[in-house]
Formats: structure tokens, sequence, C-alpha cells
């Protein structure tokens, strides 16, 4: 869709939760959001209203009275999206909102899609793309870590210091492309030592920002964590215990957690996303293999393997060699020794010597020192107020992407190129600065952000 039938028309949608609700809020936004709402308003003439006020009246289909409500009225440029606005306040009953909105759209609105207020607003200039996708980050998150490092990035974050950066490196663009001009004559009006110092201190803001996003994913998207171990070692039953939830199915009969269970539990601001699974033993029954099959997948994307040894039913050779192939597998692992509670002491004693945590999954046995453990192994600092983060896996890969191209603006200068190549080098690195930003974007990349947005933001 493209931009200027996008900011033609008023589009109309709930802004809060569906069902029910004490108050709800229809938003309207576009050049006729006052006049529209007007049309089917009771009350004051909401056009001749200034700005940033609220009326009450009665909102009306005709000759019926649909509900007694609330109009906020916001006039351009001053709204979120920067266009003539309304925010109805009106009874949260799912059938008034559907009856107001079925007669505004009557009346000219039509149904936003979704994202499409954020997606106005940056189109507006409001803020640019990397503030509009951290709106999204803000609504979404998960823990207050969360939403601290997405408020940063929505007041501002990178965005200004890569804009100015941005627009340094251009002025060294224009300057060398000047040159060109200038064909055979000897003439340099960009100083090549200037542009590599500008290039190195563009590096020296980007490589933290890209050394951030580990912290940061971690922060936003939590830690996809697998419990693993043989058939009824006790990962259900240690699940249950750590989200202390009966979710996963306990049962005596091997391999009953057939499919992958996912759950979350939050230990000191970090997401830790428990993905229990099925036993990892060969199998003739069809389901259970594919059950299997899905928590080697699952166990090669995590982020942390929590593997138990049921220390009832294994010998200490068989843990060791257990241990070697979780060693293989590169990924982080905590090694818990389950139902210690009937162990045999002397092999407890012995694993002591291998770094194991002993609990008992069943009676609740050292589930704080295992939680401590968990934790331990993935540390992040709490997020500040104008703490600068990168959560964001498309800035991550722009940020490497702009790190690369001015690494081979520096290699051309090193290796003497001509202009016309050197310019094709920063024009590279000035295309994913541009991205980040919005400052170049494609009406595909728009709608792969915005449609992850929901509808009325
Ligand atoms: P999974 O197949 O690995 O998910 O194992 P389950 O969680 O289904 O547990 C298998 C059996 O071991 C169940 O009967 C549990 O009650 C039992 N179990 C789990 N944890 C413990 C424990 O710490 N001590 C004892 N004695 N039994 C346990």
């Amino acid at each position: 869709m493209s931009a200027n039938i996008l900011l033609n028309d008023t589009i109309v949608a709930l802004a809060t939760a569906q069902g029910l609700s004490a108050i709800a809020v229809i938003r309207l936004s576009g050049e006729d959001a006052i006049a529209i709402t007007q049309k089917v308003f009771k009350g004051k003439n909401l056009l001749e209203q200034p700005s940033h006020t609220v009326h009450f009246g009665l909102l009306h289909d005709g000759a019926k009275t649909i509900d007694e409500v609330l109009v906020t009225i916001f006039k351009a440029p001053n709204s979120f999206t920067k266009e003539n606005s309304t925010e109805i306040s009106c009874h949260g009953s799912p059938v008034i909102v559907k009856e107001i909105i079925k007669v505004l759209l009557k009346n000219g609105a039509r149904l936003a899609e979704p994202g499409e207020f954020t997606k106005r607003a940056f189109l507006h200039g409001r803020f640019d793309l990397a503030q509009a996708e951290a709106v999204a980050d803000l609504i979404n998150a998960e823990t207050d870590n969360a939403r601290q490092a997405a408020l940063n990035q929505m007041r501002g974050g990178f965005s200004k210091e890569i804009s100015i950066l941005r627009e340094e490196l251009i002025h060294f663009a224009s300057l060398i492309e000047l040159e060109l001009d200038f064909g055979e004559e000897d003439v340099e009006f960009a100083k090549r030592d200037d542009l590599k110092k500008l290039i190195k201190r563009i590096q020296a803001y980007l490589l933290p920002l890209i050394q951030s996003f580990d912290e940061g994913n971690v922060i936003k998207n939590g830690v996809p964590t697998v419990i693993a171990g043989k058939p009824n070692a006790g990962k259900s039953t240690l699940l249950n215990t750590l989200l202390n939830e009966e979710k996963a199915i306990v049962s005596d009969i091997p391999g009953t957690t057939r499919d992958v269970i996912e759950d979350e539990m939050v230990l000191g601001g970090i997401n830790f996303r428990f993905i229990d699974t099925a036993g990892l033993r060969e199998t003739q029954d069809v389901i259970e293999a594919i059950g299997v099959e899905r928590t080697r997948d699952r166990m090669k994307k995590a982020s942390l393997i929590i593997y138990l040894f049921d220390l009832t039913q294994t010998t200490l050779a068989e843990i060791i060699n257990e241990e070697e192939h979780l060693a293989s597998l590169g990924i982080p692992y905590i090694k818990v020794g389950n139902k210690v509670d009937k162990a045999d002491a002397s092999l407890v004693e012995e694993l002591k010597k291998h770094d194991f945590i002993f609990i008992s999954a069943s009676h609740k046995t050292n589930i704080v020192e295992l939680k401590d453990k968990i934790l331990a192994s993935f540390q992040v600092k709490t997020v500040k107020a104008g703490d600068v983060l990168v959560t964001n896996l498309r800035h991550y890969q722009n940020l490497l992407q702009t790190n690369d191209a001015l690494d081979r603006v520096l290699e051309s200068m090193y290796n003497g190129v001509t202009g016309d190549f050197l310019a094709m080098d920063i024009r590279q690195s000035l295309h994913y600065l541009g991205e980040i930003t919005g400052t170049i974007t494609t009406d595909d990349l728009l709608d792969n952000i915005f449609s992850k947005f929901c509808i009325g933001k």
C-alpha cells in the first residue's frame, strides 16, 4: 500500500483490549476524524472545540442512541499520528464497541490495519523507524527490564546519534562524488585522513551497540531453556515445581510428555522460557518419535539446557557418558542430579566432584539453589533510564552490515582504490545506517514491521 493512499482516509479501531471491561476506547485518526465523530455525536459541536479537550455526549446511529460517551479531541499536528484524531471512551461492552465502530464505518471511516496508527505517526515524522518499533516492544514488554529498554529506545535511544553520524558520512560521500565530476583532474575535496577518522568514530559508536545485543536480546526475548534428560528423569515434575503450576503431564509411564510445552518464569528480571520435552530415548512409537525429534531440535536452539540425571537409575559411568554428549552440543548447560531423596550416597559423593547440583523435583529440595544457578548463567544488569541497548534483531543485523561496509571503506582507502569505488562502499554503509532509522525504507519493510503490531496501535 502506498503512503499516499494510506494517509488520505480516516481509520478507526478499538484501542483497548477485546472483551468486557469498565471502559473501552475507540480511536480515529485522519483528516476527517473529528468530522466523522461529530456526525454520530450529540453534544457540543466537536468541530468548534479546541485540541486536547474532552466532551460528554451521546453516540447515536440514526434515531438509536448507542451509549453515553466521552470524546477526546486531538487536532493535527498535536496528536500521536500528527493527524486529526479522536478517542471515544464508551462503556466496555463488546456489543457497544461493535455498534460504535459499525456506525463510524458507515459514516466514512475505515478499519485500521495492524500498527497503522504507529505507521502513520512514523510516516508523518513523529519518530523514526527504530522508535516506532520500540512502541511495539513497549506494549509487548514482559519484564520490567524489557519495558525500560523499550522506553529508552522509544525516547530516542541510538536514533539521534546514528542520524548525526550518517549526515557526516553523507557529507564525505558528496565530496568524493564531486571529485568524480572533475574526472581527470587530480583534486581531493574529501580529505582521506578525516574520512578515516570519521569512520573510526562511527565504528567506535556502533561496536558497543552491536555488543549490547546479546544482553538486549535476552532482555527482550528471554532465554529459551530446555529441560532435557531421559524419560522418567523427572523433567515434567521439575517444570511443575519451577512454575508451581500443574501444566505438564506427570506420569509413571515413560514417554508421556509427548509434546513440547512452553512456559515462562521471570527470575531476576529475565524471562526464562522453559520448554519441557519428550524424553530422549530410542522409540518405536511414531508420535513419541516426533516428540523426540523436536526435543533434539529444541535443544539445538536453546540458550540454556537444564539436564536431569535420574540418580536412582543411572551409574556413574552412564552419567559421564551422557555428559559427554551434552557437552558436545556447545550450549551452556546445568547438570542436575534428580531424586536425591532416593539416591545412593556414594554416587552423590562422587558426582560432587563433577559440578552437579542435587535436587528432588518432587520433594522440592534445593529448588532455590537451582534457580540461583539458572540465573547465574545469564546475568544481566538492571536497565536504567537512558541506557542504550540493541534489542531488535533487525537493528543488530543492520549495525553489523554497516560495520562491515565501513571496514570495506577503510580497506579500500588502504589499498588506494579510486574514488568511484570508495563512493560505492560509503553509499552501502549509508544505506544500512538509513535502514535502521527508516530514512531508507521499502513498502515491504514497513509492512513487515507494522503487521506485527496489534490493531488499534
Ligand atoms: P519425565 O519423563 O522426565 O518428565 O519424568 P516425570 O516428571 O514424569 O517423573 C517420572 C517419575 O519420577 C514420576 O513418578 C515422578 O513422581 C517421579 N519423580 C520426579 N522427581 C522425583 C524426585 O525428586 N524424587 C522421587 N523419588 N521421584 C521423583
